[in-house]
């Protein structure tokens, strides 16, 4: 068995500097490049992937250089690799029984009837994977050789590299039960029908060349899952007395990012396997346990969700506290894929040099573990000049202008609990209810109108300087004007301005907020072929003037209805953003709650009488760990409330959340104490009503009637039926009548067939209540 590594990353960037795959991927779907260009394509970015981690510091030989390549999502490359398809895709598997690259785009986006797997949060990132479904006769058996292709491709190129696969394990504890499942069924039950094809696929990378494997289980440290952490880490101890049985294999690493394996470390010590991974960014170095001393632990120290270069010298303390556990070795890593960060902070050319002096993106931060590993083989002297100059740069960050500002801190300091406090309920009913006259079941939406080619057009040609500053407005009004006409023609009853002044709803907060810089190329994967590019909130928040007042004023202008103001709440724009480590995030989320309190008073000063604060993100940084959540909701809530408790009484607040699975999060949404709250609920039938009755919630409540994730029109009837399904769980005062999320990804087509839909069908069951 070959020594691990001193250093390693547990994956890198797939999308490549320029979203080159993202480009090819698109072009392929879209019939301009065939199969062998594309993958020709994609073999470029992993061989130029190679390079540069060996550049960077990372042994070309010694398996340091994770393969972690993925077309789309690694979980459906785990899904297709033990050939885990739904029955509705078998079809499209080749006469030999593998799953070619046709097949595994269509399983991941759908095609005509049948539906892609669905999508889901991966973990506490922003990534999103496509969720498996596992019945009692999915046939598990060995479907595709591309990871050993790609152990091959690197071999020829006079690399010795590291296949990384998602484990048994995490693949079934994130898997769903297949619709022909029986009640009740539970994917991780399949466990040992599963591992005899890992077992094979592991057998097969040894003949291949591969050294070591890494397989991902961050499954094992999630108290966020269906199954417990005991039944995860029994259902590691099984798998991996199997795979760690095997006569012909790599060595095995299992890596456990996202937070610390707390009990489940002792079950993998007790395992015959021979690394460890563990985040010891999220988690903190563990007390020692039986079995360690022939294994090596490989120290996640380095952040794999943030840019921020950090503190090296803490980092390598870390891992020297690491090295008293009595383990066989100890490695450097990051405590994540580097998946969630951008490629380079040398890629960006327009951010001040002070502010990049602070950042480590993908490959500063394989450079900075290979500086550790340095350090971990010659001693702290030795990368001592390293150590320095990260903390010089640290100590710089903490006194540069603009991240302590007096004033912000100032007002931050003087809250008091009544800054928090929107005051009584019933009260505010009253003084809408006067102040809006608004109907039964009164109909609205999310906010955002469809992004037309046209708006997109024009915002690039502003951004190049093509067409004037007063040019793009006057295209903008326009805009606005037709989108405030088409709500009065369909009858709506609050209305919106569009959004089409909005590039993203975070960003286009951040840019006009201190405390903020934006990216040219710090894209990050969010899922498949699409990338976002968070901004960095790096300083004390501030707004220096009116953001959104003048576009919603205008809006107002042209109707007499109520115009609803639109805001990103603090939560989601931290959420979305790399956010500064050096203090709290709660400290962080008042600052931007007070600038978005401002925002709110300006609007109503401009005789808005309707703002909605949307926190689609609120559930997604929920921390994996229990103990860790009601202090997350704490102050999330607490930020969300203070954003909104300026306004007037007569004010109405309305939030809008992406989704509908209430569990955890029901309290805290009715802490928020929006007047009203807009959620996802046409995909599930509107089954969350049932819920919402059941937990007594009394506030306004919008329970979408429009999946706006498809591009199908919902019918009249159907409409009605689930609306008629909300009436009769929920009081009708507190009912309103709106889509699951904002058009924006939508044409107009469809867009005017269902609000029509939607309209009529409201009509309808106005008549009867
Ligand atoms: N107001 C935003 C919109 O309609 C909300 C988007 C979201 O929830 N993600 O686009
Ligand atoms: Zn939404």
């Amino acid at each position: 068995m070959t020594a691990f590594p001193e250093g390693t990353v547990l994956g890198y960037p797939r999308i490549g500097r320029k979203r080159e795959l993202k480009k090819a991927v698109e072009a392929f779907w879209g019939g301009r490049i065939d199969e062998a260009e594309l993958e020709s394509t994609a073999a470029g970015l992993r061989a130029a992937t190679r390079e540069r981690l060996a550049v960077q510091g990372l042994g070309r030989a010694d398996s340091a250089i994770p393969e972690s390549f993925s077309y789309y999502d690694q979980v459906l490359d785990a899904a297709v690799t033990v050939g885990a398809i739904p029955a509705r895709f078998e079809d499209l598997r080749s006469a030999d029984g593998t799953i070619g690259l046709p097949a595994y785009f269509t399983i991941a986006r759908g095609e005509g009837e049948r539906a892609p797997l669905e999508m889901t949060k991966w973990f506490d990132t922003n990534y999103h994977y496509l969720v498996p479904e596992i019945g009692p006769d999915t046939v598990f058996s060995l479907s595709s050789d591309r990871i050993l292709r790609q152990v091959q491709e690197a071999a020829q190129a006079g690399f010795r590299t590291r296949p990384v696969i998602v484990g048994p394990v995490t693949f079934l504890a994130l898997a769903k039960a297949a619709d022909e499942a029986p009640e009740g069924f539970d994917p991780l039950s399949r466990l040992d029908d599963l591992v005899p094809v890992y077992a094979e696929l592991l057998t097969a990378l040894k003949a291949a060349g591969a050294e070591w494997v890494q397989i991902d289980e961050p499954a094992l440290v999630s108290e966020s899952l269906p199954a417990s952490v005991a039944e995860l880490g029994a259902a590691a101890a099984r798998a991996y007395a199997v795979l760690g049985g095997l006569a012909e294999r790599p060595a095995i690493f299992v890596a456990a990012p996202y937070a610390a394996l707390d009990a489940n470390l002792a079950v993998l010590a007790a395992a015959p396997i021979e690394a460890i991974g563990l985040d010891l960014v999220r988690g903190t170095v563990p007390a020692a346990v039986a079995g360690l001393a022939d294994k090596v632990l490989v120290g996640g120290v380095i952040d794999g969700h943030n840019i921020w270069r950090g503190d090296l010298a803490a980092a390598f303390d870390t891992l020297e506290a690491l090295r008293g556990l009595g383990a066989a070795g100890v490695a450097a890593s990051t405590s994540t894929s580097l998946q969630h960060v951008p490629h380079d902070v040398e890629d960006e050319t327009k951010l001040d040099a002070r502010l990049l002096a602070w950042l480590a993106f993908a490959d500063q931060k394989v450079a900075q573990v290979t500086t550790l590993a340095r350090g971990l083989a010659e001693g702290r002297d030795a990368i001592a000049g390293e150590l320095d100059a990260a903390s010089a740069a640290l100590a710089d960050r903490l006194s540069a202008p603009g991240v302590r500002v007096d004033a912000v801190r100032d007002r931050t300091a003087a809250l008091t609990g009544a800054d928090f406090d929107r005051g009584d309920y019933d009260a505010r009913v009253a003084a809408q209810e006067s102040a809006l006259a608004l109907p039964a079941l009164p109909l609205t939406t999310i906010g955002s109108f469809p992004q037309t080619g046209d708006i997109r057009r024009a915002r690039a040609q502003f951004i190049r300087g093509e067409i004037t500053a007063d040019e793009y407005d006057g295209f903008l009004r326009e805009e606005i004007g037709r989108v405030v006409a088409l709500q009065e023609e369909l009858g709506l009853d609050v209305l919106v301005h569009g959004e089409p002044e909005r590039n993203d709803m975070v960003q286009y907060f951040a840019e006009n907020l201190d405390g903020f810089d934006v990216t040219e190329n710090g894209w990050v994967q969010s899922y498949g072929s699409r990338a976002t590019r968070p901004s960095i909130l790096w300083g004390d928040v501030s707004r220096p003037a009116p953001i959104t007042v003048a576009w919603s004023q205008y809006a107002q202008s042209l109707t007499a209805k109520p115009m609803k103001g639109m805001l990103t709440g603090p939560v989601t724009i931290l959420a979305w953003s790399f956010v500064r480590d050096d203090q709290p995030l709660a400290e962080t989320a008042n600052q931007v709650a007070l600038a978005l309190r401002d925002e709110i008073a300006d609007l109503e000063e401009a005789g808005i009488a309707v703002i909605q604060v949307d926190e689609p993100a609120l559930r997604e940084l929920l921390p994996l760990k229990k103990a860790d959540q009601p202090a997350y909701l704490d102050w999330s809530v607490a930020s969300f409330r203070l954003s909104t408790a300026g306004a007037a009484t007569a004010t109405q607040v309305h939030t809008h959340l992406c989704y509908s699975e209430f569990g955890v999060v029901i309290d805290a949404i009715r802490a928020l104490d929006a007047d009203v709250t807009s959620i996802e609920a046409a995909r599930s039938r509107m089954e969350v009503v049932t819920d919402i009755a059941a937990s007594g919630f009394d506030h306004g409540i919008g329970p979408g009637v429009y999946d706006i994730h498809s591009p199908r029109v919902p019918q009249t009837t159907e409409i009605e039926a689930l609306l008629r399904r909300a009436v009769e769980e929920i009081p009708t005062r507190q009912l309103w009548v709106n889509p699951d999320c904002g058009l924006k990804t939508r044409g107009y087509e469809e867009t005017n067939a269902s609000l029509r839909n939607i309209v009529e069908a409201t009509r309808r069951v106005r008549e009867d209540i």
